[in-house]
């Protein structure tokens, strides 16, 4: 399974049928929005333009998710069969996983054998695993007085509004949409513009498994209308958000102006990555620096901070400044790439930014520029930095969502751990020990929703992921992610 077949990646991608319209109640319709003008970040070609939502628009797609949700079309089912229908959407995606992968790839400049191997893959497993895990929930029965009965359901909250990013952007739509559907909800997408091509096209691999007309919608446009038009609309009953911190806030915002709908938020990180003194430095170090630079380091649990014991600090940085190295970006398009392109010039800019100030304020440079790199002509490129900083520095409080790697020196344990939990994120954590009482006594002290123990990244779809702090509280992936999209129901029956 996901072993590309061939490597003419760049002459498919030229004939790549790519959907523009937006999805609404089973049908291609077009928006009244200012469309959207993408750009490839591979080689700067423009890309075709994508009809774009307006609030009018974003309306539209919310009667049609209510008028599905209401009819039972997809409510109503049998859990079982819901669950089936999600089985084969999981199919559909994995016999066109190729052209996802691509689509991918082609929108946000992610190396095809990553988008192939590893988002297609998550995204088979998370809709498999919600269609097999959707008849599979209990609900529960309390023991009261014996002239009564009690009943405690679990009913789905109705319309769904998924809001997501670009960094995995099947995979984040993934971990929204399948627990949402399972329980039986109808959902409307808004995906960021960078990656709405990819986004259409899984709509209308979901209508083609049977998945019905009105159930899930997609509705491509700005955050600054589209989006925010679902955070608004008072017919919105959840909105499961993935994105930054700032515009995260803003949702609770929208649903306090509007009709309190829950808001699910996951926000970013500033994952540090603690190194004891008795841990195997090397191979520490180049897990956390493959962390920082995986996807082009555009990931919110991206190991961006790398905390080591002071007196091997200069190792650290020597063995950090390697993996930079020999982990320069080249051409997406070709299967031996490990690192593609940045999403946008913009975010680019960005990142170049941070690395000057970071210089500015003292940052000693181990390795990398602030400069872009060349690939592919046209396109957006950037080598990874090691930058040897202390906490204070903004490149070691800040998320820069691009493969910047700072290193750190502490002093002892309560000083590497002051600094671990010393920013505004708590998303993730890493920690290196061989010793089961520092293991488990740090893993308890870490502010995180996630601790990584001797591995990086790791987990599957049993496992909730989110964060805590600035980090948001929303929870993706597990069985404890349908509870969000669900409303707890007391049914009181007098016996006597
Ligand atoms: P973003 O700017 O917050 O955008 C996320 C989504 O929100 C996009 O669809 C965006 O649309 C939309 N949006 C933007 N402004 C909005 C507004 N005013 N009202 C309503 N919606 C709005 O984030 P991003 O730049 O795409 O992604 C990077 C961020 O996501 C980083 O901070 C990263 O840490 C975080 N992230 C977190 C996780 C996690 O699981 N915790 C995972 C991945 C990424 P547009 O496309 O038009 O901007
Ligand atoms: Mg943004």
């Amino acid at each position: 399974m996901f072993t590309a077949t061939g490597n003419d990646w760049a002459q498919r991608a030229a004939v790549l049928r790519l959907r523009t319209r937006m999805f609404i109640d089973g049908e291609w319709v077009d928006g009244s929005a200012e469309p959207l003008s993408p750009i490839s970040p591979r080689d700067g070609r423009e890309l075709p333009s994508i009809s774009a939502a307006s609030a009018q628009d974003v309306d539209h797609a919310v009667r049609s998710a209510r008028r599905s949700f209401e009819s039972g079309v997809w409510s109503g089912l049998a859990p079982r069969e819901r669950g089936q229908l999600l089985i084969a959407f999981a199919q559909k995606i994995h016999d066109e996983a190729e052209e996802l992968a691509l689509t991918i790839s082609l929108e946000m400049g992610k190396p095809i054998r990553e988008a192939l191997q590893t988002e297609l893959r998550a995204v088979v497993n998370c809709f498999r695993w919600y269609g097999e895990a959707a008849d599979k929930a209990l609900d529960e029965v309390p023991v009261t007085a014996p002239g009564s009965l009690a009943l405690v359901t679990r009913e789905a909250a109705g319309v769904v509004a998924a809001v997501v990013p670009w960094n995995f952007p099947l995979t984040m739509t993934a971990w929204k949409l399948a627990p949402a559907l399972a329980v039986g909800n109808s959902v409307v997408l808004k995906p960021a513009e960078h990656t709405t091509f990819s986004a259409l096209r899984l709509a209308e691999l979901a209508h083609e498994a049977g998945i019905p007309a009105g159930v899930l919608n997609v509705t491509p446009g700005t955050g600054q209308i589209a989006g925010r038009a679902l955070g608004e609309h008072p017919d919105v009953d959840v909105v499961t958000f993935t994105g930054s911190p700032e515009v995260g806030r803003k949702f609770l915002g929208y649903s306090a102006a509007s009709n309190g709908k829950r808001v699910w938020p996951e926000l970013g990180g500033k994952t540090a990555s603690l190194v004891m003194p008795d841990a195997d430095l090397e191979r520490a170090v180049r897990a956390t620096a493959d962390g920082c630079f995986y996807n082009q380091g555009q990931m919110c649990t991206a190991s961006s901070r790398l905390l080591v014991p002071r007196a091997q600090r200069d190792r650290a940085l020597e063995i950090a400044a390697d993996v930079a190295r020999t982990s320069l970006p080249s051409d997406p398009f070709s299967i031996s790439t490990g690192m593609g392109a940045i999403v946008s010039e913009r975010q680019l800019q960005s990142i170049s930014g941070f690395v000057e100030r970071a210089q500015e304020q003292g940052g000693e440079l181990a390795a990398g520029t602030a400069e872009r790199f060349t690939a592919v002509d046209g396109g957006s490129y950037f080598a990874p930095v090691v930058l040897g900083v202390t906490p204070a520095h903004e490149i070691a409080q800040r998320e820069v969502f691009g493969p910047v790697l700072s290193v750190i020196g502490y002093d002892d344990v309560e000083d590497a751990l002051a600094i671990a939990n010393g920013t505004e994120f708590g998303l993730a954590a890493a920690l290196w020990s061989n010793d089961l009482t520092t293991v488990h006594t740090l893993s308890r002290r870490l502010r995180a929703g996630i601790v990584w123990v001797n591995c990086f990244e790791e987990g599957d779809m049993t496992v909730p992921f989110g964060g805590v702090k600035g980090s948001g509280f929303g929870r993706d992936k597990s069985l404890h992610a349908m509870e969000k999209f669900t409303d707890l129901k007391t049914t009181w029956i007098a016996l006597s």
